[in-house]
């Protein structure tokens, strides 16, 4: 029997997760750089045109000039196998952003250092607590004016409320960046500002208290960082993989992406500490990434907006055995045997056809419509299924209508199918009929997504009116009377596709004087199968 475990052993798939700006791009773009996986740094975004040129996905894309779902970058270094995914970040964050954390063992938070903790860096960590992988941190753009350090780390452990545990300690920021010291070679990496990105600095062994490190970094930087280091042994958590592992302590790492400082080092480290694929949890129980039987699982869904070219890629998460070009398996949901055919990677903007792939990366197949998000694929005949992928709370919701009243056969094919896709989440009033649709996106892009392939794909054009709800509660007791709840004024009860009552909201505290108002109801931020 063949043993895939060698090849399993070498993939490390994670995802980079921060508030725009922070450098997720500049940092991916150095670690594809070390893995030479792409000549020039900058290609990732790339330039427009030339990006488009090999991507003829979305029409969206071109017309906004923005990439609208995510994708994967494999690479080698040393002998890793990695593949990070991206989760897109700026007006073209969507519930596929969520969904790429599912697929990820890992997740690295990228920090602006003179920001700390932003907004969708906090969404974004909820889901990686929810399944308590690792995460690792890099505070990023230490060659600008940062804030306080231990500022920076407190803000991590409140906001976020996981413990922290520097693995190495910036010298200075801005102006006065001088590198960062190694808690534990204690070694000090110098930082030249001179030094424009190409390759990573020298390293000085010296000890902290030597006098040559007042020529290296100056006297004063050299009795400061002393003091810090002294004071942070004596305070911060200890090292523990164990609790990396389980998602309950950050280590971080200082550096400056742009200037490829601290780069290269953290990713050493990252490789050293993060896991190999996890095993995911079945029907059939946990299944073991390096089992000879090919098992994953769908986690997106892309539609292709180019009139010409109909179909859907679904990208899958292989998590156990080996996939090879062409091969015959089970598609748990549709109760159907089918062949894998087309099946792409993604090399940063490329796509190309793979022949093999193992546990832990991620390919897409051509979908003629027949995958939903969450789907199992497995070659046994066991047919279990992977545990499902939860829905996301949406954040922007619009009322939608169809301007021709005479296509509302069309109008509600679309957006139930649209729906089922998973690019936008509809709602209806508690207790009336399809007659009022009320859409809900976790980004103001899908409004767009929806109004355009409402029209080119079934011909219906729609008017959307913003609503003023942003909060979405999954009302969690079962048969509980929805019409005896006391909910405040801004609070609206509707149901989802299947049924399931939900609680929309216009201000968050609501949230809670609803609760207390009554006090047999448990709310989810996150909706279930
Ligand atoms: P993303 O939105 O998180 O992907 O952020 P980008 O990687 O696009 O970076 C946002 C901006 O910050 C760009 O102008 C980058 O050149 C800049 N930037 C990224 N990393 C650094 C850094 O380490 N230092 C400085 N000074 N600027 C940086």
């Amino acid at each position: 029997m063949a043993d895939y475990s060698k090849e399993i052993n070498k993939r490390r798939t994670f995802a980079i997760i921060s508030h725009p700006d922070a450098g997720k791009t500049t940092l991916t773009e150095k670690l594809l750089l070390y893995g030479g996986a792409i000549n020039l740094a900058g290609s990732v975004k790339g330039k427009k045109t030339d990006r488009h040129a090999v991507s003829d996905w979305m029409e969206i894309e071109k017309q906004r000039g923005i990439s609208v779902t995510s994708s994967v970058m494999q690479f080698n270094y040393g002998d890793y196998c990695i593949n990070i995914l991206d989760t897109p970040g700026h007006q073209d964050f969507s519930e596929d952003t969520y969904r790429t954390l599912m697929a990820a063992d890992s997740a690295v938070m990228v920090i602006d250092a003179s920001k700390g903790v932003e907004n969708q860096t906090k969404k974004l960590f909820k889901v990686c607590v929810m399944r308590n992988i690792p995460i690792f941190t890099f505070i990023n753009k230490m060659d600008r004016e940062a804030r306080d350090t231990y500022e920076l780390l407190d803000d991590i452990e409140t906001v976020l409320g996981i413990r922290t545990c520097p693995i190495n300690w910036p010298i200075g920021s801005g102006k006065n960046f001088k590198g960062v010291y190694d808690r534990e070679t204690k070694h000090i990496t110098r930082f030249y500002a001179a030094n424009n990105g190409q390759k990573e600095v020298d390293t000085v062994e010296v000890e902290l208290g030597d006098e040559s490190l007042d020529a290296l970094i100056g006297k004063e930087q050299h009795g400061i960082l002393s003091e810090e280091i002294e004071l942070l042994d004596g305070a911060s958590s200890e090292f523990d993989l164990e609790a990396v592992r389980g998602g309950k302590l950050t280590p971080v790492f200082f550096g400056s992406a742009l200037t490829n400082f601290g780069v290269e080092t953290f990713l050493k480290h990252f490789l050293s500490m993060t896991t190999t694929p996890l095993p995911r949890n079945t029907t059939e129980g946990v299944i073991d990434p390096a089992t000879n039987e090919f098992s994953a699982f769908v986690f997106k869904i892309q539609a292709n907006m180019n009139k010409a070219h109909r179909d859907r890629i679904a990208f899958m998460r292989i998590c156990s055995g080996k996939f090879e070009a062409g091969m015959e398996v089970n598609h748990v949901q549709g109760g159907k045997k089918l062949r894998l055919s087309q099946p792409q990677q993604l090399m940063a903007q490329e796509r190309k056809i793979v022949e093999e792939a193992y546990a832990g990366d991620i390919i897409g197949v051509f979908d003629p419509g027949i995958f939903s998000i969450g789907d199992t694929l497995c070659s046994t005949d066991k047919k279990f299924c992977y545990e499902g992928i939860p829905t996301f709370s949406p954040e922007h919701f619009a009322k939608v209508r169809q301007v021709d009243t005479m296509k509302r056969k069309q109008f509600l094919k679309g957006v139930s199918q649209i729906a089922q896709e998973g690019a936008i989440q509809i709602f209806q009033e508690f207790n009336t009929g399809m007659e009022e649709i009320i859409v809900g996106v976790v980004g103001v892009l899908q409004f767009d997504v929806l109004k355009f392939r409402l029209e080119s794909e079934y011909g219906v054009e729609i008017r959307l009116e913003p609503l003023a709800y942003e909060y979405i509660r999954w009302i969690e007791n079962k048969g509980i009377d929805i019409s005896k709840l006391s909910v405040t004024s801004d609070t609206k009860k509707v149901k989802d596709l299947k049924g399931n009552p939900l609680l929309l909201f216009v201000h968050n505290w609501s949230i809670q004087t609803v609760l207390d108002r009554n006090k047999e109801l448990k709310l989810s931020e996150f909706g279930k199968e």
